[in-house]
């Protein structure tokens, strides 16, 4: 079979489980309570706030390793700043030859590799897949037992022992109490979780958050068709005050292929704007008015993210006794901003729970 009827294939059968399964996962918080006893008392397990690759990758590391763990999202979605449609990437896009943990992952998931360049490859199918595939593996018999979704955690308190978080779930709120804690959500989300940035375990970071600078992105995709000018498969160029990577994919799927481009910027500027300076550079000739949501999206909108990269002054140094474990892209110091230091922070976060 060829890779790319091989690709749909597995493809169909993962959106039809991952349908079923964030169909069921979703539709949890609104039943909990009639269907379920849900214990306030998770002395026994991991508690992990946000379900991005990093929340989530620390999860599967704590399956293997038969440890309890129960994971909290606050949007109705997993994944995070990883986001496809119908095989196009609205978020991160590729990953690093060289990187470790992402390789092994992807070659248990049995994925298939599509090169972009020396150093980096794509998913035909777009990058929401890994994620896919990654739930399926720690999603276990019953989604509910492990997973809240749209359960945002809005305040945290040091007890005598342990923590008691409060979560905006819904109508309403539910607290539960805990002693080993992992927080895998973004920098730019510490200041609105009540009491968080005056725990003595966040007294490094919060220094660093105290110096972080967002850079947000509007993520474009455009037919091929529609481009002249710059034509390598992966550029990166400056327009005016903002930066622009280009990605040419081959889609083996969705012809013609495809073109991402997106900025960042630490100002919010308007769609109209980035396309019309596309326009000049690239002359983009797109009847651009307003695109349908399916053809961009803009990552300071994301409710729960509101930015794309988070830049801290300096690395989070964890440290690996403390059952409180601060987690993701952000405060790695191997590979910030990337999928790689998210895993890389989870790597080291799940050392500290085993
Ligand atoms: C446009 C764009 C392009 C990118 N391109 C690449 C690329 O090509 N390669 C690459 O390696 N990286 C890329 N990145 C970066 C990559 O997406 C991130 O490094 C990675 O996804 C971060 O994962 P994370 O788990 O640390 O955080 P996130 O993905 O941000 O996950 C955090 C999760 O926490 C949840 N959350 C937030 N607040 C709360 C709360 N109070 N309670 C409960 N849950 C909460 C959020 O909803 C989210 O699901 C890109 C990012 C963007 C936006």
């Amino acid at each position: 079979m060829n890779d790319t009827r091989k690709n749909r294939r597995t493809f169909l059968k993962y959106s039809a489980v991952m349908t079923a399964a964030t169909g069921l996962l979703s539709s949890c918080a609104s039943v909990d309570d009639y269907l379920f006893d849900d214990k306030n008392d998770l002395d026994d397990e991991v508690v992990i706030v946000g379900g991005g690759i990093a929340g989530l990758y620390l999860a599967k590391q704590l399956r293997a390793k038969q440890l309890e763990f129960r994971l909290y999202e606050a949007s109705n979605y997993l994944g995070g700043r990883i986001k496809s449609f119908s095989g196009r990437d609205y978020g991160a896009s590729l990953l690093s030859k060289s990187d470790a943990l992402a390789n092994l992952m992807v070659d248990e998931l049995k994925m298939t590799r599509i090169p972009m360049d020396k150093e980096s490859f794509y998913f035909g199918e777009g990058m929401q897949t890994l994620v896919d595939l990654l739930v399926e593996r720690i999603i276990g018999l019953i989604p509910y037992r492990n997973f809240r979704m749209r359960y945002q955690l809005i305040e945290i308190q040091k007890q005598t022992s342990g923590y008691e978080l409060t979560f905006q779930a819904g109508q309403g709120q539910k607290r539960v109490r805990c002693q080993r804690l992992a927080l895998a959500v973004p920098p730019s989300q510490w200041g609105r979780i009540k009491g968080l940035l005056d725990l003595p375990e966040m007294e490094i970071a919060k220094n660093l958050h105290n110096s972080m600078q967002t850079e947000s992105a509007i993520k474009l995709i455009l037919p091929m068709s529609s481009i002249q000018g710059v034509s390598k498969s992966l550029a990166e160029f400056n327009i005016g005050n903002f930066s622009v990577r280009q990605i040419l994919k081959k889609h083996p799927t969705a012809l013609p292929a495809e073109l991402d481009v997106f900025y960042k910027s630490n100002i919010n500027f308007s769609i109209d704007y980035v396309y019309s300076e596309l326009k000049k550079k690239l002359q983009v000739n797109y009847p651009f008015q307003k695109l349908p949501s399916d053809q961009y999206f803009g990552w300071s909108q994301a409710p729960y993210v509101q930015g794309a990269y988070f830049k801290l002054s300096g690395a989070y140094m964890a440290d690996k006794t403390s059952p409180f474990q601060i987690l993701g892209d952000s405060v790695s110091a191997v590979a910030p901003n990337r999928i790689e230091g998210a895993l890389q922070s989870a790597k080291l976060a799940a050392e500290a729970f085993v």
